[in-house]
């Protein structure tokens, strides 16, 4: 029975006893939807040794954290994680559940999905409920960014949906909010797990980043080609900035892909975002328009860019950028 599924859940992953950010910005957008549907909004938290971590996320929006501690869970997969989620959700019964669309986010959501029977919306960039429904409105781009999809999961519960990272925004850590811990006991034997982890490797290329850079300088194919984008990373470099680019620019190899920004790209959240020689195409705009301060240059006038800009320059960038670049090291000096 769907009435049955009351409140809203999130996913918190950690890994190596450390909150994901996109956790902490889904208990913002969490709590916004609990508030509306008036139950509570509840953190799920799956590890070893991991119960230090219920404050912190009660201080990020939650009135309750499910536990599941278990040495078994120390690192994620799918097989122990999705027990330990199966367990929970068969027991409590979430309506709406919701998890970053990372790798182990993905991964997991997706075979919960399966398990549990219901629907799962993949890389959500917008979230609301009809209230008289208690429908989950997950949207996000579709049919190559062409519009705005809103998905429904109407005849089966948990409503369950991937958010991609700085996307939606974290309430302020607040340590005087009070919630309740709910542990569960979980029966794990290493022995009977099909995949075992030898080794984790980290991540260390540029990607991280672009992701965490407070000033992004992004160019487009308005670069002219390989020796005109020299300006974008010149640029970057007098201010310290990191370099970004459309797809068009990666496709033309001017740079790798880890650095094109949109939504076959990096969504990120600068506090300044140049925009250079970049017309604004939906799929670009979706990576980088809650940026703090977008400053676009572009000759034409029109350009959709200047509808997302904060500032905007109308002119050849090949003029105004060299000026920008003196400029700036001067002021440097
Ligand atoms: P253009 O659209 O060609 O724009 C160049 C701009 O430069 C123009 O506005 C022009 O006026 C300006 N210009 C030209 N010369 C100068 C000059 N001298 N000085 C100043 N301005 C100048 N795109 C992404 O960026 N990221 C994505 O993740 C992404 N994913 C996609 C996924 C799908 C399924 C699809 C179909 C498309 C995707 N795209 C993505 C591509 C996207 O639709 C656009 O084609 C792309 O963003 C355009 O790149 P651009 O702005 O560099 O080039």
């Amino acid at each position: 029975m769907i009435e049955e599924y009351r409140g809203v859940w999130v996913f918190i992953e950690q890994n190596d006893g450390e909150i994901e950010g996109v956790s902490l910005e889904l208990l913002g957008a969490g709590r916004k939807l609990a508030d509306k549907l008036e139950v509570a909004l509840a953190g799920v938290l799956l590890g070893d040794n991991v119960k230090s971590l219920c404050p912190e996320v009660i201080a990020y929006g939650a009135d309750e954290v499910y536990v599941v501690d278990h040495p078994v869970m120390k690192d994620y997969r799918t097989e122990s994680y999705m027990k330990g989620i199966m367990l929970l959700a068969e027991k409590y019964k979430p309506e709406i559940f919701l998890y970053g669309a990372t790798p182990n986010g993905k991964d997991l959501a997706s075979a919960v999905a399966t398990d549990l029977s219901t629907g799962l919306t993949a890389d959500t960039t917008m979230l609301d409920v009809d209230l008289e429904k208690r429908l989950l409105e997950a949207s996000r781009p579709a049919f190559g960014g062409n519009i705005m999809a809103t998905i429904l999961c109407k005849k089966h519960r948990p409503q369950m949906a991937t958010v991609r990272p700085k996307v939606m925004k974290a309430l302020e850590r607040d340590m005087n909010r009070t919630g309740k811990i709910i542990e569960e006991e979980i029966d794990l034997k290493e022995e009977d797990m099909r995949t075992k982890v030898l080794k984790i490797v980290k991540d260390i290329t540029k990607k991280a980043s672009l992701a965490d850079a407070h000033v992004v300088v992004a160019g487009g194919k308005g670069m002219g080609d390989l020796q005109g984008f020299q300006l974008i990373h010149e640029l970057a470099d007098t201010i310290g900035a990191s370099v970004g680019g459309t797809r068009d620019v990666v496709e033309a190899g001017w740079l790798p892909h880890e650095l094109q920004v949109g939504q076959t790209g990096e969504t990120i959240t600068p506090k300044i975002y140049f925009a250079i020689g970049i017309s604004g195409a939906i799929q670009h705009v979706v990576g980088m328009k809650n940026s703090e301060f977008i400053i676009a240059i572009n000759k034409d006038p029109n350009a959709p860019i200047f509808d997302v800009a904060t500032y905007g320059i109308v002119g050849d960038a090949m003029e105004i950028v060299p000026k920008l670049i003196e400029q700036f090291k001067v002021l440097r000096k």
